[in-house]
């Protein structure tokens, strides 16, 4: 099938400058939100068919004028600073009432400005670059920021959920606490920070803004092919033949001066060709590659690491492993040729000894041999396909084993000092340990369920996944299928359910075969 890219959805955000000093307003956005959930951004969002009724006065034409429109709504809306002229004559009682129109609805903003003779200014905005989602995220923006300041007497506030954690703070001491792992931020917002984190008069330099976007090998306009989540990780989607509504597996590389690259996956050659490039230009900068790891034996996590391999030798002539754990290298014995395996809390080490800032961590259950990866310094985990940030995990068996999996969830959620974490589809998650929670619990759900249906009468797989998997998408009943098996398998090993029971069900009906297009 075509990879089809989603079409970007116009959009504003507005950077808040402190009305006295250096300070940036910044925010987490909201963990449940399913577009960067837990990531810190700035104020800003879709435009609205309202927007372009707004009053707006010096605007060069028409678009900058919606645009801006909406970048004033968008952060009145969620934190409650309202940029407009006039607006002094509303008493501290009036804005929230204000608030209270546009968010229930009975108002449109561009009415709520005319009945109050209020009106936006575009010239108290300063136009600071348009970003565009990548390619492989399946929700995309074309973000166009603005840069304003915060007018006296206005204090931020959280005026809705989408927002919280409300703060000014220096870029500085945002983009030192991106390094460290303590927050997360998309490209638009770090990059932003790191332009405005030098500057010494509050505007964006938008020559330096460019040259910075440049420097970070983003093409701000198609979007970059790489996030940085912290001073040591980088994600490099590739495009792979995984599972809708996944299209892409994440590559990551790990480390600094001498670093890993975890699922090279692709096996399109412009893919590989792409990544390939990005990992030699990182050699060219001084740094090393150790190792090219293979996080476990589905098809969309291999694909494209003897491809790197080859580059880099011919290229630099250096001879790099592809490593993976025992049972992996067994079972890809005929698809790839491997140099080390490792085994659980296997230390990384580069060719000199010194140990890496990550460790190997054996979590079957969703494959044998399945691995995840710990910097334990800064807290973030890789999570392979354990847990991912997009799309559902398959336990199927025989390969997959529920009551491993939970065993592995359980192991990770332990991990000393976790915060944050990243799977191989979709985006990070700030919250680690809740998603695995999360996780955790909808397992134990399903597995209630199925023991209902079961106790309920359900004599046959099809009949279980019938009652517990209702309005299902006919397209995903063999997955449904395959699960509900794993569940089954898990609940006759903890002999809960009689063994009879299963052994009657596959007799009634073949367990449905399902192997190699498993992600
Ligand atoms: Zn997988």
């Amino acid at each position: 099938m075509e990879f089809k890219p989603a079409v970007p959805k116009e959009a504003a955000a507005l950077i808040v400058l402190e009305a006295h000093g250096k300070k940036i307003l910044w925010a987490r956005r909201n963990p449940a939100l399913k577009f960067l959930g837990g990531f810190h951004s700035f104020p800003g969002g879709k435009v609205d068919e309202d927007d372009e009724r707004c009053r707006v006065e010096n605007a060069p034409n028409s678009e900058t004028a919606r645009l801006i429109a909406c970048a004033v709504r968008e952060t009145f809306e969620e934190v409650g600073i309202l940029l407009v002229r006039n607006g002094e004559r509303l008493t501290k009682g009036q804005l929230p009432l204000l608030h209270d129109d546009l968010e229930s609805g009975r108002n449109a903003f561009s009415e709520i400005l005319e009945y109050w003779g209020l009106l936006i200014d575009a010239s108290d905005f300063e136009f600071a670059g348009v970003w565009t989602t990548p390619e492989f995220s399946p929700v995309r923006f074309e973000t166009s920021f603005f840069v304003a300041k915060c007018p006296d007497k206005q204090v931020p506030y959280a005026a809705i959920t989408e927002l919280e954690k409300i703060e000014f703070t220096l870029a500085e001491d945002a983009i030192e606490k991106w390094s460290e792992s303590k927050v997360l931020m998309a490209p638009p917002v770090l990059n932003t920070l790191r332009a405005l984190e030098d500057a010494d008069k509050p505007v964006i330099d938008t020559a330096r803004f460019s040259e910075i976007c440049a420097e970070h090998a983003f093409n701000h306009e198609n979007g970059p092919h790489f996030i940085e989540l912290n001073s040591r990780l980088k994600c490099f989607p590739v495009r792979t033949k995984t599972l809708p509504p996944a299209t892409h597996t994440n590559c990551y590389i790990s480390g600094g001066r001498r670093f890993v690259v975890i699922d090279a996956a692709s096996p399109f050659e412009d893919e590989q060709k792409k990544l390939n490039r990005f990992v030699g230009s990182l050699v060219e900068d001084g740094n090393s590659c150790e190792a090219i790891i293979v996080s476990h034996l589905h098809p969309d996590h291999f694909g494209g690491e003897t491809s790197l391999k080859s580059y880099l030798l011919e290229r630099f002539g250096f001879d790099v492993p592809i490593v993976a754990h025992r049972q992996t290298v067994e079972s890809l014995e005929d698809k790839v040729v491997f140099d080390q395996e490792v085994e659980d809390s296997y230390s990384l080490q580069d060719n000199l000894g010194n140990p890496f800032d990550l460790s190997v961590l054996h979590t079957p259950g969703h494959a044998r041999g399945h691995l995840c990866f710990y910097d334990e310094e800064f807290g973030f985990l890789l999570s392979s396909d354990n847990v991912v940030g997009q799309g559902t995990v398959v336990i199927a068996p025989p390969e997959g084993d529920m009551s491993d999996y939970l065993d592995s969830l359980e192991k990770m959620k332990r991990l000393p000092g976790l915060r944050s974490l990243a799977g191989s589809h979709g985006s990070a998650v700030a919250d680690a340990i809740g998603k695995i929670e999360e996780y955790i619990t909808h397992r134990l759900e399903r597995e209630k369920q199925i023991l209902d249906a079961v106790s309920g009468g359900a004599k046959t797989l099809e009949t279980v996944v019938d009652k517990v998997y209702r309005g299902l998408d006919p397209g995903l009943i063999p997955l449904a299928m395959k699960s509900a098996e794993a569940h089954l398998n898990k609940l006759t090993n903890d002999r809960v359910l009689d063994s009879d029971w299963l052994r009657s069900a596959s007799a009634n009906k073949k367990l449905v075969e399902f192997g190699d297009s498993m992600k």
